[in-house]
């Protein structure tokens, strides 16, 4: 969909820290992250939210982000990992393609679900290629 940025990284038009690609679905760094290994795992086609999303892309989304959270856990081993979701600007949403955050957390972390400053570059390359590996090597 024209000028929404997440079909632009979808379209390789723009950039990404990219995870993980198949043929419904992507996961990248998101640019602003609230901590270490904050991943977004979005599907392909362009649908604003969950209430317009078909159930076989959620499907494949949700299998996605199980995946992930779990190398997430092997890669950083965290105290725990949030998984979120918002729908509508009253929600907080912020890009109005789907997509669904995963935020590795610590004890005494802040439970913030935006970050304010855009990511190290070379830190978010390297953790991308971290958690790619890690992926890769993934059976479950
Ligand atoms: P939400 O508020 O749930 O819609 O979250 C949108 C998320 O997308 C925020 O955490 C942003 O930091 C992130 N984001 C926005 N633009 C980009 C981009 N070009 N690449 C990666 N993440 C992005
Ligand atoms: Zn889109």
């Amino acid at each position: 969909m024209k000028g929404c940025i997440f079909c632009q990284i979808v379209a390789g038009e723009a950039p990404c820290d990219l995870v993980h690609e198949d043929e419904g679905t992507m996961t990248f760094m998101d640019l602003f992250p609230v901590g270490k290994g904050h991943l977004l795992v979005i599907p392909k086609a362009h649908s604003e939210n969950l209430f317009e999303i078909p159930e076989a892309e959620l499907e494949q989304v949700v299998r996605h982000t199980r995946r992930l959270a779990l190398v997430l856990r092997q890669v950083f081993s965290p105290d725990g990992i949030a998984v979120h979701q918002l729908n509508g600007a009253a929600a907080g949403q912020t890009v109005f393609h789907y997509h669904m955050h995963l935020i590795p957390r610590w004890d005494g972390d802040p439970r913030a679900m935006h970050g304010r400053v855009r990511g190290d570059a070379a830190e978010m390359a390297e953790n991308a290629r971290l958690i790619s590996a890690a992926l890769a090597e993934f059976s479950d």
